[in-house]
């Protein structure tokens, strides 16, 4: 890591921190933020924590008019003898980096980048919340910053990392969400930038997000976009069935985001010698093992929510309850392991945990 001089310039004015009851989703950030630029032919410079500030951008960057850009997201969490705790991040950082390769945007280093996160976490370690639930979230993100309205890549960029405090997701416990299977818009196909976390696919996604909402739905469960048949994910996060003491989730298809929860479940369910199944699992299927009494759970996966239990489904007019609406024992069996491996209070059989000191 010599190879990194990280220029730090302390924030004068320490914000104020807002109680973890009272804190919004990604509303709040932290006193300072990371920056390193890119230029072609000279590659990543001027790596340096500033004060959470601003950017300033050229009007014609091509960011804002073509959206190269990709994101990450990931968690810190304080453990109770007061380590801080990052769960897999080198899987955020390679996947980043596939996110980049897809958007034709430049390698960050991922050592480099896992280290300059440490040192900016290390600076604003008091911003994490301690509570049941609470972490501090990780935005780490690139841009295009060239001043060309011409459609190519662009030859600078930005990658910055941000962190916002986060209260628990739970505050009236795990409950089940009612969701709205979309017919007609479609999150992704394969061949496009499903499988890249790029600004595109979020924007595109919130029309359908829109009907959700009006319909009293939080979500929507996306289908594939040839056939409008295969179940692909639900909202942001990956999608998990227990049909008849199976559990199922769609194999990745080209479409599909590589969720780094739903490969820590994956294991977390082979490590137990629970039965788990990557593969096509379609509208149809679901709706029969309803009629049959044999759709035993349902949920989706990701580093916001960790597990969201799904509680009803609505498809083509059709209602299908999953587990009488209640959360169910594998769901709510697999959000105490990963919390309780997250926040320490549960052993650690993988080596996922990364300590900061
Ligand atoms: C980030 C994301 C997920 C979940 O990924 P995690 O690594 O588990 O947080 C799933 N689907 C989409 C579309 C996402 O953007």
């Amino acid at each position: 890591m010599n190879s990194l001089k990280i220029q730090i310039t302390q924030n004068e004015n320490k914000n104020e921190k807002t109680p973890s009851e009272q804190l919004v989703f990604g509303t709040k950030f932290t006193d300072h933020m990371f920056i390193a630029d890119y230029t072609e032919g000279q590659g990543w410079h001027d790596h340096r924590i500033v004060p959470y500030q601003p950017i300033t951008l050229d009007p014609s960057a091509s960011i804002l008019h073509y959206g190269q850009t990709v994101f990450e997201g990931m968690k810190a969490y304080l453990s109770e003898d007061g380590s801080i705790r990052l769960f897999r991040p080198e899987e955020n950082m390679r996947r980043m980096n596939n996110s980049c390769d897809r958007l034709s945007m430049p390698h960050i280093d991922e050592d480099l980048a896992l280290e300059a996160l440490k040192q900016l976490i290390e600076l604003d370690k008091e911003w994490i919340p301690s509570e049941q639930g609470t972490s501090l979230y990780i935005r780490p993100f690139m841009i295009a910053t060239e001043a060309h309205l011409g459609v190519s890549a662009s030859k600078t960029y930005s990658f910055i990392i941000i962190m916002s405090p986060v209260g628990s997701y739970y505050k009236e416990g795990i409950h089940p969400v009612k969701i709205l299977v979309e017919n007609e818009y479609v999150r992704a196909v394969a061949g496009g930038t499903g499988t890249a976390k790029t600004a595109g696919n979020y924007a595109s996604s919130l029309k359908a997000q829109e009907v959700a909402d009006r319909e009293g739905y939080s979500q929507v469960l996306w289908l594939d976009g040839i056939e409008r048949k295969y179940i692909e994910e639900v909202g942001s996060m990956n999608v998990f069935f227990k049909i008849d003491g199976e559990v199922v989730t769609p194999a990745l298809n080209g479409s599909i985001l590589d969720g780094i929860t739903r490969k820590s479940i994956i294991a977390l369910l082979k490590h137990w010698g629970v039965p788990v199944t990557e593969r096509k699992v379609s509208m149809e299927e679901i709706r029969e093992a309803y009629l049959n009494g044999k759709l035993d759970e349902a949920f989706g996966t990701g580093t916001a929510a960790v597990i969201s239990p799904i509680g009803e489904l609505r498809w083509k007019g059709e209602l299908f309850y999953v587990n009488n609406g209640e959360t169910g024992e594998l769901s709510k069996k697999l959000y105490n392991a990963l919390t309780g491996i997250q926040k320490g209070t549960v052993e650690d059989p993988f080596g996922w945990i990364v300590e900061i000191k």
